[in-house]
């Protein structure tokens, strides 16, 4: 791996997730200093991120691009590929911080919409007796914290999983909710938050959706007559 990419990998670990101002406002002077061509448009930058890919891919590391249907921005993303949030180890955090985390993604996880009123990441939490809760103030950085490294989202007073958990914690939240978190019947990935069959209210992705009913009319979950707006 040349040194531009080697230095826009350790931007990538940094940031934790990058929408692409911020990809351009690392890439753009780096590319300068080495004297090197930068990715001109989507293709190449892609091609520029599977050939770092190639590289950490052994390290159980990876760098992800995602669209967040809740802001519709795309984002880069660096994920631990066999990560768990019990076995997040942030420098500096205790034991009680890492379960507050647990604590948020489960608070999330349960709710079918997919998100929680911002006041209701400080209120009901179930510690462990063992652990004594992290103050106000400290639980308001740490989620401004993960808010920055992507794993959270916020938008419209409310907090939503970020790119970097829709990513990364994947597998987790498949296996820990799934009453509550499907993979969308096109496409098999995983759908929080998009459109619903106004019929069996299954989930699925509004783009997935919409190239199906190009040809169908029907819910691909249920078989009932597709009656949602795709424009909503
Ligand atoms: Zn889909
Ligand atoms: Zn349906």
């Amino acid at each position: 791996m040349g040194l531009v990419k080697r230095s826009f990998l350790r931007a990538c670990i940094n940031r934790s997730s990058l929408d692409h101002d911020l990809i351009d406002y690392i890439l753009s002077p780096l590319c300068a200093h080495h004297e090197v061509a930068k990715p001109n448009n989507a293709e190449e930058l892609r091609e520029f991120v599977a050939e770092i890919n190639g590289t950490i891919t052994k390290f159980n590391q990876s760098l992800t691009f995602v669209k967040h249907p809740i802001n519709d921005k795309e984002y880069l993303v660096f994920a631990i590929t066999d990560a768990t949030p019990d076995k997040q180890n942030y420098p500096g955090m205790t034991a009680a911080e890492c379960q507050y985390f647990a604590i948020i993604l489960d608070k999330l996880g349960h709710e079918a919409d997919g998100y929680i009123a911002w006041n209701e990441a400080y209120a009901e939490l179930n510690f462990k007796a063992t652990a004594r809760p992290p103050s106000k103030l400290r639980m308001q950085m740490l989620v401004q914290q993960w808010t920055e490294m992507g794993y959270l989202l916020e938008a419209h007073d409310r907090l939503y999983f970020g790119p970097r958990s829709l990513v990364e914690l994947e597998f987790y939240l498949r296996f820990n909710f799934p009453e509550t978190i499907k993979p969308c019947h096109l496409c098999k990935q995983l759908v929080l938050w998009d459109i619903k069959c106004s019929n069996c209210g299954r989930k699925i992705h509004r783009e997935c959706i919409r190239k199906y009913l190009r040809t169908r009319s029907n819910c691909p979950t249920c078989g009932k007559k597709w009656t949602t707006r795709l424009s909503q």
